[in-house]
Order: structure tokens, then C-alpha cells, then sequence
């Protein structure tokens, strides 16, 4: 019942693959936020050095969670091309569409994610 078609799987994985571009565009694009703190913030910007420890730490935070989702990602492509998408890694029952259309990297069925 929930043989997926080669078109589908083409279309997840191309949403997929769009999803892990915007990830790795977001992680470029504030790799500078991440920077070690200069030790005379005055020198460099506006900000108080203790400003800038808390933006570098929720910048590395954001930045640990866009790697853990391109992980689940890549663990997504990978099932796509072995035949096991759709299927819970858990438990191999099938994984609602509606649980994938919402996301698309999910590696289990509700039951097992909890
Ligand atoms: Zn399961």
C-alpha cells in the first residue's frame, strides 16, 4: 500500500537534495558568526564581547542543528537509493505520507519515534 512510484522518489529526492543546499548555503553564509570572539571586541564591531560570545554560541548551536538534520537528510538519500524509503528503520512498517510530506527525512514511524 505504500509502493512508492520512481517519479515520487525522484520528487522527494530532489526536495531532498534542495533542503541539503539551503543548509549548507545557511551554514556558509554564517560561518562568521562562528568566529573565535576577538579578545578587544572594540576593535571590531559594536558589539560587547559578552554579546558576542552569546551570538558565536547560538550561531555554533544553529549550526550543530543544520548538521544534524543534513545527517538525518543524507540517512534519508541513502534509503531512497537502497529501496528502504517510506519504511520505519525501526520497525519496517510503512511511514504515513502524511508524516513525509511534513518531513521527509523522517527515519521512523510515529510509534518508534517517541
Ligand atoms: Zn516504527
Amino acid at each position: 500500500m505504500t509502493e512508492w512510484t520512481e517519479r515520487e522518489l525522484r520528487a522527494v529526492r530532489e526536495k531532498l537534495e534542495a533542503r541539503l543546499a539551503e543548509l549548507a548555503d545557511q551554514g556558509e553564509r554564517t560561518r562568521a558568526d562562528r568566529a573565535p570572539v576577538q579578545l578587544d571586541q572594540s576593535k571590531v564591531g559594536r558589539l560587547s564581547r559578552m554579546d558576542a560570545m552569546q551570538v558565536q554560541a547560538m550561531s555554533a548551536e544553529t549550526q550543530r542543528r543544520r548538521e544534524a538534520e543534513a545527517k538525518r537528510i543524507d540517512a534519508a538519500l541513502a534509503r531512497i537509493a537502497s529501496g528502504g524509503y517510506g519504511y520505519c528503520v525501526r520497525c519496517e512498517a510503512p511511514i504515513p505520507r502524511k508524516r513525509l510530506d511534513l518531513n521527509p527525512a523522517a527515519p521512523t514511524c510515529i510509534a518508534c519515534a517517541g
